[in-house]
């Protein structure tokens, strides 16, 4: 697909693809099974500055937009989505802060970040609390100085590997989501620790455990905005990361097995004949090609209005659900359909294809399920 890219953007895009060749795609398959914090990746995108692409310039950044952060989350889930997740949170909480950070939070976090080896987390669902996310129950009191925090957040990318959270806590007394705020908090809080990592179907490469909060003191000037802010920064600011979050991850995912079944379907003879001469196996290809392409057009469409700043809060909600639904739903199918091309060779652990299909059906989760995403669209197309 034709996309209008700047140089600096096709010269990044050229770069992580190259570093995706190099250093991720020869051992995604071992670091997806042996479900640790993939230290490698790490220091490979460490070392290439991914971990700051949304910085400001004047923090060694280069102020990424969302179509920048699309096409790198995108190229590097083609091979490994797992490792993708060290990028997404991270880029999230940083543009949150960009866009609702005082001045001297900004200076504050941002120089912390600029030596680009730290991570950070997205903190919001909790064990009771998932879909149903204005209902959360991590509490914090202001105390003195401090917000004392006690709470458990479920599921948290990164675990225990990052250097700063984004954390979503009750501080009341307003109703529901109003009672709502954003509080930065950083891994050596004391009264902070992580449960067991998770175990998952899919993105072994990802960490994923369970945050504790026991009175652990937060300074106040680590609120973002004022308290009952917290909803409107998450709908308004925080949202929007699902384009290039969830729905590259997923566009990138789909495309890694359409191009794994391509090139089996090219070689595997049967009958004689390349598999990919059958017009079943044919017309499976087109298929996925043309839902690909569909998906890939959703995203970088809305990646472009919301650089452009110019669209209503509403169009770019229903769009970017669209984007996290569609390109999700789309991966999960892509993938399904590239392991049945290969046959029994895409269902034997290690293959590509098994991997990403196990990866997609976490994306149809994450980030606010798919029937989540449905509503948000149902709700602001029928406007009742
Ligand atoms: C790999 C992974 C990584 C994650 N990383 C993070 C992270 O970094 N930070 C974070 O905060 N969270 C994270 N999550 C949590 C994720 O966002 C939640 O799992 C997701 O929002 C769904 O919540 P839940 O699992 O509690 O499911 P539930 O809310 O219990 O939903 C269960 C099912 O019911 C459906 N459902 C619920 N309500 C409705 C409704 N009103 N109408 C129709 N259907 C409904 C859901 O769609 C789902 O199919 C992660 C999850 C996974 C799997």
């Amino acid at each position: 697909m034709f996309l209008h890219l700047s140089p600096q953007q096709r010269e990044l895009q050229a770069r992580v693809r190259s570093l995706v060749s190099e250093k991720v795609a020869p051992q995604a398959a071992e670091l997806e099974a042996r479900e640790a914090f993939p230290h490698s990746v790490y220091e490979a995108f460490r070392d290439a500055g991914l971990f700051k692409l949304s910085l400001p310039e004047a923090y060694g950044g280069i102020e990424a937009d969302a179509t920048t952060l699309c096409l790198v989350i995108e190229e590097i889930s083609k091979a490994s989505a797992g490792t993708a997740l060290l990028v997404f949170p991270t880029q999230a909480v940083i543009r949150t802060i960009r866009e609702v950070g005082s001045v001297a939070q900004k200076k504050r976090f941002f120089q912390d970040l600029s030596t680009g080896d730290k991570l950070a987390g997205f903190c919001l669902t909790e064990p009771n609390y998932g879909s149903d996310a204005g209902s959360i129950q991590t509490r914090a009191v202001l105390e003195g100085d401090s917000y004392v925090v006690n709470g458990t957040k479920a599921y948290i990318t990164l675990g225990p590997h990052a250097y700063y959270y984004l954390v979503f806590v009750r501080t009341g007394p307003g109703k529901r989501t109003g009672g709502i705020s954003a509080l930065i908090v950083p891994r050596e809080t004391e009264g902070l620790s992580f449960g067991r990592k998770e175990r998952k179907m899919g993105l072994g490469d990802s960490v994923t455990s369970e945050m504790i909060f026991h009175n652990a003191r937060v300074p106040r000037e680590n609120l973002l905005r004022a308290e009952g802010e917290g909803w409107r920064i998450l709908s308004r600011h925080s949202n929007p990361m699902r384009v290039w979050g969830a729905a590259s991850l997923a566009l990138g995912i789909a495309e890694g097995a359409y191009e794994a079944a391509l090139d089996f379907a090219r070689k595997r003879i049967q009958f004689k004949k390349k598999i990919a001469s059958f017009q079943a196996v044919r017309f499976m290809l087109a298929d996925m090609k043309m839902s690909i392409e569909a998906a890939k057009s959703l995203i970088y469409r809305t990646a472009a209005l919301i650089d452009s700043g110019e669209g209503a809060f509403r169009d770019v909600e229903t769009l970017v659900s669209m984007c996290k639904c569609y390109a999700s739903d789309m991966a999960m199918e892509v993938t399904i359909d590239a392991v049945q091309i290969c046959g029994g060779a895409g269902y034997l652990k290690g293959a590509p294809v098994e991997r990403l299909m196990r990866d997609a059906k976490a994306v149809q989760i994450f980030d606010g399920s798919n029937q989540i995403q449905r509503m948000v669209v149902s709700k602001n197309i029928i406007l009742d």
